[in-house]
């Protein structure tokens, strides 16, 4: 998962704008951050390791004049958590120099990088989005073009910002599988993963990028071609689930209302008996108030979480995230003597949950009922999401009853694939679910090993 950011605009600050932004997508990757500006065709790039206030100062920013800007924050899904691959990535090709962010997973990355590399073209990074960057800076055609050559070569899930010279560049592979919202700053354009970004800077939504289109701005202002016929389409619905900010509208509608309906579907199709209902904070929240409304059962908090400490799931390593389950959670008193209704979003490898049913019976709870606003999920995303190989997915193997043992629970019970697609109001053919049912919308890779290009830089 990562964030992405574009601004054109000769009369505002385009780097701090950008620098704001990101602090909104600071959800969608916490690995590195960046930002390229191009003052009058000069290109300039700060991007590190770590969150958006640990790579950026008020000197810095300064230090980025111009009046395009583009603007990344990271959690790698192809190539290492190192700075080498931090985007905004920049390639200096034979006919351009591009800097570019990108969210999404390449599946054919493999391919293209040996191709690349057989035509003499040198790669710094080991992450598939230098691929893109490679691709559109060889092209000698003009830029539009370029870019809709590359994209016709690529597979798999790409939202990519790109900066050449004093143009700005937006597109998004034909499933439209990561989002990319459009947006206007007074008279200037702006682009973003998910509007909370524009809401942050006073921006507004105007529409989605359309899968397989190509934006481009420049000083006459912004032009649209669509480079490839859209596909079927296949926006993430884990991005309704989970992924994205509850106060993001994707789709036309708006994440938190998505899911609470969840939450009350939830209650419909797996009720219980219980004294209250409770989340895990805070990605299962609005789902626990949608289940507390249908329910009727109290609604109240039960864990207080440290939001000092990463999100669990976007820790890159397993011992890592071990650790932050510790850090992150602690139980109150409230619910002692108490029967629990624990409300989340989704199991992934199990870890998590299991831990914290046995801190809430630690905590004096005489039972735990938990429930998941999402079916199991049993199968990997290849199209950005670095959630789990399938032999750790704590559900690919095991049926509903294997689960609650797993994690203690006194019962367990998951929301259904019609009741999550009837939450989020998008048709059923215009979303991917794979990861939910082992039905792939675009092509998947050979191999998932996100370090699968760490030793071949060349
Ligand atoms: S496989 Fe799952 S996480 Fe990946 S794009 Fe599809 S729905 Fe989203």
């Amino acid at each position: 998962m990562c964030g992405v950011f574009g601004i054109r605009s000769v009369d505002r600050d385009v780097a701090r704008l950008t620098y704001f932004a990101l602090f909104a997508l600071q959800h969608r990757g916490q690995e590195s951050a960046g930002i390229a500006v191009s003052e009058g065709g000069r290109l300039t790039v700060l991007r590190d390791m770590g969150l958006v206030a640990q790579v950026f100062n008020e000197q810095q920013l300064q230090a980025l004049p111009g009046e395009v800007a583009i603007g990344h924050t990271r959690y790698s899904t192809t190539g290492g958590a190192h700075w080498s691959n931090a985007q905004p990535l920049v390639h200096h090709g034979r006919s351009r120099t591009i800097a570019l962010g990108h969210n999404g997973n390449l599946t054919n990355a493999g391919a293209l990088r040996e191709e690349l590399i057989a035509d003499g073209i040198r790669l710094g990074s080991t992450s598939d989005t230098e691929v893109i960057a490679a691709l559109i800076a060889r092209d000698p055609a003009p830029l539009p073009d370029a870019v809709a050559a590359t994209m016709a070569r690529l597979e798999g899930a790409y939202s990519v910002v790109a900066l050449v010279d004093d143009t700005l560049v937006a597109f998004r592979d034909r499933h439209g599988i990561r989002p990319l919202t459009l947006g206007h700053l007074g008279g200037d354009m702006v682009v973003a993963s998910e509007s909370c970004a524009f809401d942050l800077i006073g921006a507004t939504v105007d529409r989605d990028v359309r899968p397989g289109e190509v934006l481009w701005f420049d000083g006459a202002g912004m032009h649209s071609t669509q480079a490839l016929p859209e596909g079927r389409g296949a926006a993430c619905i884990f991005e309704h689930v989970y992924f994205a900010r509850p106060d993001s509208r994707l789709d036309g509608s708006e994440v938190y209302s998505s899911r609470v309906r969840m939450g009350r579907q939830l209650a419909v199709e797996a009720p219980a008996v219980a004294d209250l209902v409770m989340s895990i904070p805070d990605s299962g929240t609005p789902a626990a108030i949608g289940f507390a409304r249908a329910s009727g059962i109290p609604y109240e908090e039960g864990l207080i979480k440290n939001r000092y400490v990463g999100r669990t799931f976007i820790q890159p390593d397993q011992e890592l995230r071990r650790q932050g389950i510790k850090l992150k959670f602690n139980p109150l008193d409230e619910i002692a003597g108490q029967r629990v209704v624990v409300v989340d979003d989704s199991i992934v490898r199990g870890n998590t949950m299991q831990q914290l049913v046995t801190m809430l019976f630690e905590a004096g709870a005489t039972e735990v009922h938990v429930r998941i606003s999402s079916p199991p999920v049993v199968s990997p995303c290849f199209y950005g999401i670095d959630m789990a190989d399938e032999d750790e997915l704590a559900a690919a193997h095991r049926s509903v009853e294997e689960m609650r043992e797993r994690i203690g629970a006194t019962s367990l019970h998951y929301l259904s694939l019609e009741g999550m697609q009837t939450a989020t109001r998008l048709p059923e053919n215009s979303v991917c679910r794979a990861c939910f049912t082992r039905d792939y919308p675009a092509a998947v890779p050979s191999s998932a090993d996100k370090m699968r290009f760490e030793t071949a830089v060349v």
